[in-house]
């Protein structure tokens, strides 16, 4: 039996007080099923929260004379965009800029220059 037919029956019952368990238990299972609710939805929040905290986070190294930021080895990213925005945006090559050796963001334009060109 279903239990919208369990339900059915229980009302067509000239058995009131069986009606009122059963008003009773309908009571509990809603109660029940909205504990169930807030803990899946707890639950996720959770999950989330954890996998937020195992990604690796993006740690500044200084590289000469500018500091860039990695992620374990990967890398290196762009310091600007990290701290204003949040974003990993990854550097260009080494390159000659006319004030010496360097990377730049293609995002922000930012050039870091690493070591000048001067001997
Ligand atoms: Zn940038």
């Amino acid at each position: 039996m279903t239990v919208q037919n369990f339900r059915h029956r229980v009302m067509l019952s000239k058995d009131n007080i069986l009606k009122q368990s059963y008003e009773r238990v309908a009571d509990d299972f809603e109660e029940l099923r909205t504990i169930v609710v807030n803990l899946v939805n707890e639950n996720a929040d959770l999950r989330r929260v954890r996998t937020a905290s195992q990604a690796p986070k993006p740690l500044i190294r200084h590289v000469g004379r500018v500091n860039y930021y990695f992620v374990a080895d990967d890398g290196p990213y762009c310091v600007r965009c990290y701290e204003q925005d949040r974003e990993l945006h990854y550097l260009t090559a080494q390159q000659q800029y006319p004030a010496g050796t360097g990377r730049h963001c293609q995002r922000c334009k930012t050039i870091y220059i690493e070591s000048s060109s001067r001997p």
